[in-house]
């Protein structure tokens, strides 16, 4: 441990008591995570639990001042993402930040602190407010945070509605890397309530989303909640090949139907259970075990009124019809009742299962052009086919169809190196592959993704090392996280 970590540790307890701060070595490697969005990760010198904002201010002073690393961790379960790259600094684990503040109907919105869990907000919401929802992460197991997910722009219940979990940020609360607390949109008025995003302008809240933590440490956020309907259903489409599934699902979302509209291939299925015991090929699966599509979509629909949810049934169909004149061919899907129902289930644990097929997975995710789909899923296929790896694919209609975000579950053998190192060597490949089509990371990793676009965008990485020196001068916010040190 270097003598400034000391230092640290013994001034962060007096500051917020010692039972809050530890350098235990068994703590230490709790927190480490290789796995769901990232697989690199160091293990941190020391752990401190703030208690509130004000702890958060004097322990961010302190860093700055000892030029102590700080990796920001909500609920963690972003994976290496909110672990130290290399085994340095500290994690500012802040789960004992967990109050809903307010909720405010008339404007539509609720503030809350860093440790409130998507399962906390949600139960609370269908307790007190059951016609309301705030937008949790979809299919992020309940400890997943709201604010971990809001600036990561995550995948939440309506994204395909409302765009990704950054556009649902009112405003922040952060303190900067040298101490200062800032409010972003009117929140920057004192006294003002976070009813207006975009503030007295320029858009200060941009700067922290996407950022992965390496632009302040966010201490509340007002986020947007939307209405519960009470007329929910779920319907699934049967395709043979991507393409049929692209065009139908992006003829639906440009009408502008369906709160959550995701789906995939057949491998979404086997690759949630141990490889050992499924079939690998779609027959022996059909034969062996159940009916599955080649390529499916989900359509979440949400409406006020059973009118309203039966005009939205009959607008999938009716652009299916229209395809399946021009010899396309599509067909819905009934799904299993405890199927429709685990799906319905918010938050959920349904991508859970995917550690059992090769005991480790990561989500490498990708922001396209919805129409560039059914090119996407194929190239992902025949990839990953090539090295080895189950072809997972899941695709989803984020803004209703403005983008896809498509994402490969890569399902690998985290007990042995060469697992990660496969993970990585289908990553470096599409990567390359991907860039050309003009796609890009969704959350880039420092190892692969930002080296390959850095030479893509040099203005905009000049910029970026530019706001660092200024804002951040000793550079310790997780350092190394957007490759600007
Ligand atoms: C099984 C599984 C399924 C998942 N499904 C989904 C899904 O459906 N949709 C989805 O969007 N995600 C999903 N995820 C990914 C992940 O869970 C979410 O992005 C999650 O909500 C992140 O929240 P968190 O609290 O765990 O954030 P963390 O992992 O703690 O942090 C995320 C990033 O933000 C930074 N950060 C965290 N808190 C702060 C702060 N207060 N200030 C500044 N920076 C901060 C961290 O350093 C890190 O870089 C899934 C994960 C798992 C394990």
């Amino acid at each position: 441990m270097t003598s400034n970590v000391d230092k640290l540790v013994a001034e962060a307890s007096k500051l917020i008591g010692d039972k809050h701060v530890t350098t235990n070595l068994a703590f230490r490697r709790s927190y480490l995570a290789r796995s769901v969005m990232g697989i690199r990760a160091g293990i941190a010198e020391a752990i401190i639990k703030p208690g509130n904002a004000e702890e958060v201010q004097g322990i961010v002073k302190l860093c700055n001042e000892l030029k102590v690393p700080i990796s920001p961790y909500s609920g963690g379960l972003s994976g290496g993402y909110a672990q130290p790259l290399r085994d340095e600094g500290i994690i500012l684990d802040l789960v004992r930040l967990n109050n809903i503040i307010e909720v405010d109907i008339d404007n539509r919105y609720v503030v809350v602190e860093p440790g409130v869990t998507s399962g906390q907000v949600w139960a609370y919401f269908r307790k007190e407010y059951p016609e309301w929802a705030p937008p949790v992460p979809d299919g992020a197991p309940p400890r997943a945070t709201l604010i971990g997910d809001a600036v990561e722009r995550g995948f939440s219940l309506v994204t395909s509605k409302y765009g990704p979990q950054g556009r649902m940020i009112n405003g922040l609360e952060v303190i900067l890397p040298r101490g200062d607390k800032i409010h972003t949109g009117s929140w920057a008025m004192k006294g003002v309530k976070p009813f207006y995003p975009w503030g007295p302008g320029p858009d200060f809240t941009g700067l922290f989303l996407g950022a992965q933590g390496t632009m302040g440490v966010i201490t509340k956020a007002a986020i947007r909640i939307i209405p519960h309907p009470p007329h929910i259903d779920l319907v699934a489409w049967d395709y043979d090949n991507p393409e049929d599934m692209t065009d139908h699902t992006l003829a639906v979302v440009k009408k502008e139907v369906g709160v959550m509209v995701q789906g995939g291939n057949w491998w979404l299925v086997p690759s949630r259970k141990d490889e050992r015991e499924v079939p690998t090929t779609l027959e022996a699966w059909r034969k062996e075990k159940y009916y599955i599509p080649a390529w499916m979509m989900n359509f979440e629909l949400w409406a006020h009124t059973e009118k309203e949810l039966e005009s939205q049934h009959d607008i999938i169909q009716e652009e299916a019809d229209k395809l399946i004149k021009q010899g396309r061919s599509m067909k819905p899907w009934e799904l299993h009742p405890a199927a429709k129902a685990g799906r319905l289930k918010k938050p959920n644990l349904i991508a859970v299962p995917y550690s059992m097929h090769r005991a480790g997975f990561v989500f490498i995710t990708w922001y396209l052009p919805f129409a560039d789909t059914a090119e996407f899923s194929n190239i992902c296929v025949e990839t990953m086919e090539k090295h080895d790896l189950p072809p997972v694919v899941w695709v989803s209609s984020i803004e209703q169809g403005r983008q896809c975000i498509g994402m490969p579950i890569v399902c690998f053998d985290s007990r042995t190196e060469a697992g990660y190192e496969q993970a990585e060597a289908w990553d470096r490949e599409t990567t390359e592959i991907f860039h050309k089509k003009g796609w890009l990371n969704y959350r880039p990793n420092a190892f692969i993704h930002w080296p390959a676009m850095r030479p893509m965008m040099p203005e905009y990485v000049g910029m970026l090392k530019e706001l660092k020196d200024l804002w951040d001068p000793n550079r310790i916010m997780h350092p190394g996280r957007l490759d600007v040190d």
